[in-house]
């Protein structure tokens, strides 16, 4: 391809909302073009890397034996309702709208694509003898993100692949598993993106239900624990550690203090001139738990939960919930299921403590007679003489001790693991590794779904004997753009992007310095033709533009090999190869430069 014929927009300007490496060089090589907030149109530079992501994805998926197909992007809602996800979806769903009754109506933007391909396994997989199987799309998704950010890393229209597998048995789920997450691990590694598989949340499933691919960058809105000695990897919205040890102070006795106007974690440690990892929050939230107690025949009224985290601590929500559902089924004889918990509006809080927002502490808590359920974090059931609120406005309370001062097991109280782990936590495993925490990008989400959506949408296929059971389904996503937009954040210096060959949009670009001279344009396009004929994809910068000009460029848009061909090297029977990610210059004869270019590319190498 030569330049003066094709499309390449390059330009100097930086723009300024863009922050992250890859929104910033993506704009300024022309790969992308911004429509709207988070939707992009793909520039024919831009397009071909995304295409060559797009192959490997598809090669390691037919290598893993997955079956592509291609499902709509237009879906009835009434498929939404059946699995309840409309609401759950909220906003994300984008409607097409219309006036009632008419079809549009009634119609939704496919964010992802559970509830076409369970509709299709219902109809289709009836017979144990056509299980396992999994089939997968390259499609466009919609969401109605509310932030899009960092170019084509959070947009509101993006490509996956998702891929769903349906299974008679969970060992069968946890082959197909596998079988996925060996592919995303070579797909990542063959893009050329120093990844990390780490356990993800996935709410009731649990166990190691799930795990999200993350390319370590601070460019990333994700946070993930790694250990030291990387015995352990979890996203922070699931990682735990190991419990800390009892402090073994001795226990002095409880004051009040006078703490005018002090409410926050900061004005109370500054004015008590103690530390926050002295001190206990209490957090106080409701949450309705199901009406099905065992117990009692309890209604579906929200409950109170009461949550002690250190002061230095953050509660951890999935963990809340978890906890919340685990306290009402001690206590109520429930089935231990997570109940969704929100903040207490200022009058619970007010009838709970009997003071003002700001002054809630365990140890006094209780004397209104407003019933709760105390969830202490084990953090905090160590500690000794804490500071916390005295359950009076304007007053604290010092040396306040678990055990002594408030129970922490009980009908009504259990002590979990409710807070997100913080950097030098120690492993979980029990090897005292320091976690260290990691800012990320997830790429990829491989997810044990069980009998989820095959439940809800009455999915059943006929066993060896004849009766009808519930597919076991396991689905799997990459996002293409954000593949393309991580590779960038992982490979570039300050001049521009250094792509990793396998999904470099160009794999050679020959720079002819002196297109205006004969010989110099003929051993040029020489190169690029046999290149081309021998499969390399080949730029030639044929632009009557300055040596230093084109250089530039060059390094902007990244293409891992340059043969630059100039009057002066040819005198002397050479041209000059250079790798993106090196300085060195070889001086060889443009055969031997072709030969040359041919063996890296076919090598696929991969810079990162
Ligand atoms: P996130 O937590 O970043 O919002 P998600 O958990 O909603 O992502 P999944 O539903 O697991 O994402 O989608 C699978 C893959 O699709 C993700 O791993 C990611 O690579 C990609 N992806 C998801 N949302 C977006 C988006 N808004 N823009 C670009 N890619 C996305
Ligand atoms: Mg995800």
């Amino acid at each position: 391809m030569r330049w003066t014929q094709y499309f390449i927009v390059t330009s100097k300007e930086t723009p300024k909302d863009a922050t992250a490496a890859s929104h910033r060089l993506m704009l300024r090589t022309g790969m992308v073009r911004q429509l709207a907030a988070g939707i992009y149109s793909y520039l024919p530079l831009g397009y071909r890397s995304l295409r060559k992501v797009e192959e490997i994805v598809r090669e390691e998926m037919q290598r893993a034996g997955a079956i592509e197909l291609m499902m709509p992007i237009l879906h009835p809602i009434d498929l939404w309702e059946e699995t309840n996800r409309v609401a759950a979806m909220g906003d994300v769903l984008l409607r097409l709208g219309g006036p009632e009754g008419d079809w549009r109506a009634s119609m939704v933007l496919g964010p992802t694509h559970e509830e076409v391909i369970t509709e299709i396994a219902r109809a289709y997989l009836k017979s144990y003898k056509q299980l396992p199987i999994n089939l997968y799309q390259i499609q466009l998704k919609f969401r109605g993100e509310a932030r899009p950010k960092s170019g084509v890393l959070r947009t509101r229209e993006f490509l996956m692949k998702d891929a769903y597998s349906f299974h008679d048995s969970v060992e069968s789920l946890d082959e197909g598993y596998q079988k996925m997450y060996d592919a995303y691990c070579r797909i990542f590694s063959r893009c050329g993106l120093p990844y990390a598989p780490v356990e993800a949340e996935s709410g009731p499933i649990g166990g190691d239900a799930s795990h999200e691919f993350m390319v370590l960058t601070d460019a990333g809105e994700d946070v993930v624990a790694l250990t030291e000695n990387k015995d352990y990897a979890a996203n922070t919205e699931r990682a735990v550690c190991a419990p800390l040890a009892q402090d073994n102070a001795e226990m002095k006795a409880i004051e009040e203090v006078h703490t005018p106007n002090q409410r926050t974690i900061d004005e109370v440690t500054a004015f008590l001139k103690t530390s926050p990892s002295q001190m206990i929050k209490t957090l106080v939230y409701t949450g309705t738990p199901p009406s099905t107690g065992k117990k009692t025949d309890a209604p579906a009224e929200p409950a109170i939960f009461v949550a002690l985290v250190r002061g230095d601590h953050d509660a951890n929500e999935n963990k809340l919930n978890r906890a919340a559902g685990k306290a009402w089924a001690a206590a109520s004889g429930g089935d231990g299921a997570s109940i969704s918990l929100e903040l207490a509006d200022e009058g619970t809080i007010k009838r709970l403590t009997g003071a003002d927002v700001g002054f809630a502490g365990p140890h006094t808590l209780g004397k209104s007679g407003v019933p709760y359920f105390l969830i202490v974090d084990q953090a905090v059931s160590v500690m000794r003489n804490a500071a916390t609120g005295a359950n009076k406005t304007d007053y604290h309370a010092v040396n306040v001790n678990p055990v002594r001062d408030f129970a922490i097991n009980g009908e009504r109280a259990i002590v979990a693991d409710i807070r997100n782990v913080v950097d030098g936590d120690l492993s979980p495993k029990g090897s005292g590794s320091p976690i260290r925490l990691r800012k990320a990008i997830e790429v990829g989400h491989v997810f044990k779904l069980g009998t989820k959506y095959s439940d809800a949408m009455g999915a059943t296929y006929l066993d060896k004997n004849g009766k009808a059971k519930t597919l076991i389904m396991g689905c799997y996503g990459i996002g293409l753009n954000r593949i393309m937009a991580s590779a960038i954040e992982s490979n570039h210096d300050e001049n521009g992007i250094m792509w990793p060959m396998s999904i470099a949009p160009f794999q050679v670009l020959v720079v002819a310095l002196d297109p205006r001279d004969d010989e110099v344009m003929q051993t040029a396009a020489n190169i690029h033709d046999a290149l081309e004929t021998a499969g390399v994809d080949t730029l030639l910068d044929d632009r009557d533009e300055r040596a230093g000009f084109k250089f530039k460029d060059a390094d902007l848009i990244g293409i891992p090999v340059r043969i630059t061909v100039g009057r002066k090297a040819l005198a002397d029977g050479v041209v000059e190869v250079k790798l993106r990610t090196s300085e060195d210059i070889e001086k060889i004869a443009p055969d031997a430069a072709i030969e040359r270019a041919k063996s890296l590319a076919y090598a696929g190498l991969v810079t990162a």
